[in-house]
Order: C-alpha cells, then sequence, then structure tokens
C-alpha cells in the first residue's frame, strides 16, 4: 500500500467530474468523490438527494457501493469536492463509513497545498471492526 503514488491532482479531477453527475435538485450543492485503492484502481461517487432530505446519499455513499462494484479492496486516498472544484470534508457518517473500508490511515485531501489529513484525525478513537471481536459477549 504505501507503494502505490497517490495522484491527488487526478483524484480531485476525477471527484470533479464526479460531480458532474451528481443528482442535487434541493441543495444545488454538487458533490463529487475519489478514492485511489489498495489495488491501484480509482473510485468514484457523487452525491444523491432524495425527496424525504433524510435519505440523500453524500458521495462517499456511492464510492463506496463503486468500490465493491469494482472489486472491493482498501482507499488508500479520497479526495471530495463540491462542483466548483473546493475541497469539502466528509460529513460525520461518512467518515464513520470511509474508517469501514479505510482505516485510521486513509489519507483525506485538504486542497491543493494542503497536507492530506489521516482518518483517525477526523475521527479520533473510532469504532470500527475491531470493537465488535474485541466486544462481543458471544
Ligand atoms: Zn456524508
Amino acid at each position: 500500500m504505501d507503494t502505490l503514488e497517490i495522484n491527488w491532482v487526478e483524484l480531485r479531477e476525477r471527484a470533479r467530474q464526479s460531480a458532474t453527475k451528481s443528482y442535487a435538485p434541493y441543495s444545488r450543492v454538487t458533490v463529487g468523490a475519489a478514492a485511489l485503492t489498495s489495488h491501484g484502481t480509482v473510485v468514484e461517487g457523487c452525491n444523491i438527494e432524495n425527496a424525504s432530505y433524510g435519505l440523500t446519499l453524500c458521495a462517499e455513499c456511492s464510492l463506496l457501493g463503486d468500490l465493491a462494484r469494482c472489486g472491493g479492496g482498501e482507499l488508500v486516498a479520497v479526495a471530495v469536492v463540491a462542483g466548483d472544484g473546493a475541497p469539502l470534508a466528509p460529513c460525520g457518517r461518512c467518515r464513520q463509513l470511509l474508517f469501514e473500508h479505510g482505516g485510521a490511515k486513509l489519507l483525506i485531501d485538504s486542497g491543493e497545498g494542503a497536507e492530506p489529513k489521516r482518518l483517525d484525525q477526523l475521527l479520533p478513537d473510532a469504532f470500527g471492526p475491531d470493537d465488535l471481536d474485541t466486544r462481543s459477549n458471544a
């Protein structure tokens, strides 16, 4: 995993392109996400809103669908941008979703000229799959 080269410029551009596929008639905030996987592939997603609002899917949600569809693997680096290309931090729910598929070391883009953050900086002391193994009563 450490040998993979992360091309942040490409990830940001692919995220921006994915945002053009967004379904955001309510907020009009289009969002795209792109991630490098441990297999060296790039997966993408866009936000998909819903009239109920609460059922809206963030771009990271459809990115994880793309990860499964493309054969899985672990996420290594993620870029999330608005339709104008400006970086966006994943919401709290998506930080948890990303943790499941990238772990504490997953790198989150902070935009051009800024150091990416590790997911454990954005979601410290995360609850994850290991907690289920160690805290199960059965
Ligand atoms: Zn989210």
